[in-house]
């Protein structure tokens, strides 16, 4: 299967775009010309139930709907549209909207970039000591674009907001320097949209360098889901395999962080062969997914996604909360319902696949947990732990909220007791460890 991308200009070429309505066509171009969208032949020929794009999961997944912008910029957009504005006062339009949808979330451009030998790292994040993020210049796209996506300005060419590396050598050389650094996890846009040339440059780099306190290599990926050839059939899919095999084979820990975010993602032929193909040599693949209104706010479809990750031999690892960006108000849903889906499914699978932890929302001061709903004496709380921190010592302390059954984000929280607004004040003063050394 030859890989096609399909964009709002090119929609006609879909075959069965003759399916969408005249007013759907209209809300994709709409839409679309604020927050990214693409698409590809594998996710419409053999993911998306065309006669259902009311519902269907993966088309709400990939398809720009109209919820997805608010009613007052939809409207200002379709007037403008309407009257054949010109091409400079829609980018306008469409710029200062974007800049109203929160484009970079959880102080990442701040906060986590960090400095070495004086130099600004502009393709790392590090935020937690073990784990050094790399955005490589090549891999920020993505082979089809989720409509809840963090990292959508990456797409849209806002430049200044991009992430990316240049220098394989630069990442070498910050890991060597930082022992505490365990972990190198490689993401994007989705770094498997790089040809396994590229890819190699920056593993062979990390391999060669002979790192001892390198443990693990994680490739953070939507490949499995979105473009299963990438492992299969494509030209240089064995030679992928290959440089897998040379990692394990140093006996350094591959993981590769698949995101799934609905049973249908696992059930064709493809993916299955293609995380046949991956296990074979000698790497892991652990699953992630934030939890989405409309594509899996139900327990049933949790638990029958991790049981059948773990029939294929996939870890389950992680429910996020989808982040407070883009058309997060589309997709939201407030943390209790996140947490009963979570318990939900969690209560209906084996100990085997409770290895997955969450809901779990990723904020400035690092990874909050909901734990729970709880009551102490009269009063109902939630429960919080910290999975990361920027500061180690806050990770894996239960804390408490007041009960607030609407709040969909950890800033909508507040301290329950004296003791715990303590402790919020400590996460709220965020001290960045390594942006500024
Ligand atoms: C999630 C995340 C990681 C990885 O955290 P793990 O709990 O080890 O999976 C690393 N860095 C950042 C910035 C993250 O958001
Ligand atoms: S695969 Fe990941 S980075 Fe790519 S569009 Fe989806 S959420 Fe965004």
């Amino acid at each position: 299967m030859k890989y096609q991308a399909f964009l709002a200009h090119n929609l006609d070429k879909l075959p069965q775009s003759k399916l969408l309505t005249a007013a759907q066509l209209q809300e994709i171009k709409i839409v679309s010309a604020v927050l990214p969208f693409k698409t590809n032949n594998y996710v419409a020929d053999q993911l998306i139930d065309w006669n259902n794009t009311e519902n269907d999961p993966m088309f709400r997944l990939t398809f720009p709907q109209r919820g997805m912008l608010e009613p007052l910029h939809y409207d200002l957009l379709a007037t403008t549209m309407k009257r054949g504005a010109s091409l400079d006062v829609m980018k306008n339009m469409v710029n200062s909207i974007r800049f109203q949808l929160n484009p970079h979330p959880a102080g990442q451009l701040e906060h986590n970039m960090p400095f070495f030998e004086g130099e600004r790292l502009e393709g790392i994040q590090h935020k937690y000591p073990q784990t050094v993020l790399v955005f490589p210049a090549q891999g920020q796209t993505c082979h089809a674009y989720c409509t809840f996506c963090f990292r959508w300005p990456q797409f849209v060419g806002i430049n200044e907001l991009k992430f990316a590396m240049r220098e394989a050598q630069q990442l070498v050389n910050y890991v060597r320097a930082h022992k505490e650094v365990t972990d190198v996890l490689f993401t994007g846009g989705d770094p498997m949209i790089m040809r396994t040339e590229i890819l190699s440059r920056y593993f062979d780099a990390l391999l060669n360098a002979g790192i001892e306190h390198l443990q693990t290599i994680r490739i953070g990926t939507k490949a499995l889901a979105f473009w299963p050839y990438r492992f299969t059939a494509d030209d240089d899919a064995d030679e992928l395999l290959r440089l897998f095999e040379r990692v394990v084979e140093r006996g350094i820990n591959l993981s590769v962080m698949a995101h799934f975010s609905h049973t249908v993602e696992l059930s064709t032929d493809e993916v299955k062969k293609a995380i046949k193909r991956i296990r074979a040599t000698g790497a892991q693949i652990r699953t992630q997914s934030p939890i989405l209104r409309g594509i899996n706010d139900k327990p049933e479809i949790w638990a029958a996604m991790w049981r059948e990750q773990v029939n294929q031999n996939c870890i389950p690892y992680y429910m996020f909360i989808p982040r407070d960006t883009g058309a997060r108000q589309y997709f939201a849903v407030p943390l209790v319902k996140a947490w009963e889906v979570f318990r939900g499914a969690y209560q209906n699978v084996s100990g085997i696949c409770r290895t997955v932890r969450g809901p779990s929302m990723s904020c400035d001061p690092g990874k909050v947990q909901l734990l729970g709903v709880s009551q102490i004496e009269n009063k109902k709380v939630m429960v919080l732990r910290l999975l990361q921190g920027r500061n180690p010592d806050w990770v894996g302390r239960p804390f408490f909220a007041r009960y607030d059954d609407q709040a969909e984000w950890f800033d909508e929280l507040q301290p329950a007791s004296s003791a715990d607004s303590l402790f919020f004040n400590q996460l709220k003063k965020v001290s960045p460890q390594y942006s500024l050394s």
